[in-house]
């Protein structure tokens, strides 16, 4: 656990209370997340000690997670997929820690999550943008310097108007439609624009892509499929590097990897391979503080609804975390203190959740304590399982209101 417990010191206690205004600091680690805060140009400097959630962002596993698909690709380059502000971790010191790793392509959805990205990276970085060219933004995305995905034959015909126009030649990549029928240029587009010598005057094409629908269901024929598809297609288009897989894609094999990988969810530490053991290290630990605790009798109706009815007398910890905070309302998965799983108690409200502490040993989760909900013993995976969605939607839901601390060691 990356907190050590130095914030679980609780605020009743007399010397730690000491410790929250200006006298005698006692706790050396509430001191190191203080210097952490203060040394952090970009934090949000709430003192962690006093958050009433803290998220952390391992960037070291990051960085070794990063480490750990690029060795999987034995030659291929492995950009990092950064949409959505890291898949909720944080762009800005995603892209720069990756960017010290080597990295040198990274792809968002929208153009202004580009824009934004391309004034943090220097030069030699590339910047893609996934949902393609909206009309009317061509000037803006070549003065940038930004990469577009070309999904379309009408964003082909639009980005060789720009380069004309810019009297240059223009960046960009071409997506074929392989098999998901979600993004990027159909079988019969690319035949017509393999017969059309001026197609891709003034395009620069960098490279050409396709996206795999199934690739976290390994032996799964449809990805065989697109595959083929892809070596067929891409062959009637320039001569470009080529890529294929995006996390899961990397671990069906060498075949899918061609010249470029595009992993997002594996290098914040979502399991590519759903059902084996997850090779890749964990980087998000969401830990939440119990603000208030009580003991109620039998019969006592707990929550918003009274949707849970005390059985036999309970003891209750709220703690400062919601579905404001992207806590889903009806996520079940529980936190944890110390090992033992404590039940949430009733619905999630807004700011805050209720947890049944009433197996926990007397003098374990007082208020000022905090609590794991991801980490530990229960990883991102667990977490999205027990809400019946994806370890994606579980990172990209996250808010911004968590005291958030970069640990890079
Ligand atoms: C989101 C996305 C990726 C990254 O996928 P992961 O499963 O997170 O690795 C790669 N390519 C495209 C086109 C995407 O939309």
């Amino acid at each position: 656990m990356v907190c050590d417990g130095c914030c679980s010191a609780p605020w009743a206690s007399p010397t730690i209370g000491a410790g929250l205004g200006d006298g005698p600091r006692v706790n050396p680690l509430l001191d190191r997340h203080r210097q952490e805060a203060a040394a952090d140009p970009g934090s949000d400097r709430i003192d962690a000690s006093i958050a009433g959630a803290i998220l952390t962002i391992d960037i070291a596993a990051l960085r070794a997670n990063y480490r750990l698909l690029r060795a999987r690709l034995d030659g291929a380059a492995c950009a990092a997929v950064v949409k959505a502000d890291a898949y909720g971790l944080g762009a800005d010191r995603v892209c720069a820690a990756l960017r010290k790793e080597g990295c040198e392509a990274f792809f968002v959805a929208h153009l202004s999550e580009a824009l934004a990205l391309r004034r943090r990276l220097d030069r030699k970085a590339s910047v893609y943008v996934l949902n393609g060219l909206p009309p009317g933004a061509e000037m803006a995305c070549a003065a940038a310097e930004i990469v577009p995905v070309l999904n379309s034959r009408q964003q082909i015909d639009s980005w060789r108007g720009a380069a004309k126009l810019s009297g240059r030649s223009l960046p960009a990549a071409v997506q074929i439609d392989t098999g998901m029928a979600r993004l990027g240029l159909a079988p019969e587009d690319v035949a017509a624009l393999s017969e059309d010598s001026r197609a891709f005057a003034g395009i620069d094409t960098r490279l050409v892509m396709s996206h795999l629908a199934r690739a976290d269901e390994p032996g799964e024929p449809a990805s065989e499929t697109q595959r083929r598809t892809f070596d067929r297609l891409s062959a009637m288009l320039p001569q470009a590097r080529r890529s294929l897989a995006n996390s899961s894609g990397i671990f069906l094999g060498s075949a899918f990897h061609y010249d470029l990988a595009r992993p997002g969810a594996a290098l914040y530490g979502i399991n590519p391979v759903p059902g084996r053991t997850n090779p890749m290290k964990p980087v998000v630990t969401l830990q939440a503080r119990v603000i208030q605790t009580r003991s109620v009798p039998a019969g006592t109706g707990i929550g918003y609804g009274h949707t849970h009815i005390a059985a036999t007398p309970m003891r209750l910890a709220t703690i400062a975390l919601g579905y404001a905070d992207g806590w889903q309302r009806h996520g079940r998965s529980g936190a944890f203190v110390q090992g033992q799983r404590l039940p949430f108690a009733g619905s999630v409200s807004m700011d805050t959740t209720i947890l049944d502490i009433t197996d926990l040993p007397a003098g374990m989760a007082r208020p000022g304590d905090l609590v794991d909900l991801i980490g530990g013993h229960q990883d991102v995976d667990d977490v999205a399982r027990q809400l019946g969605t994806i370890g994606y939607e579980v990172l990209t839901s996250l808010g911004s209101r968590f005291h958030r601390v970069y640990r890079d060691e």
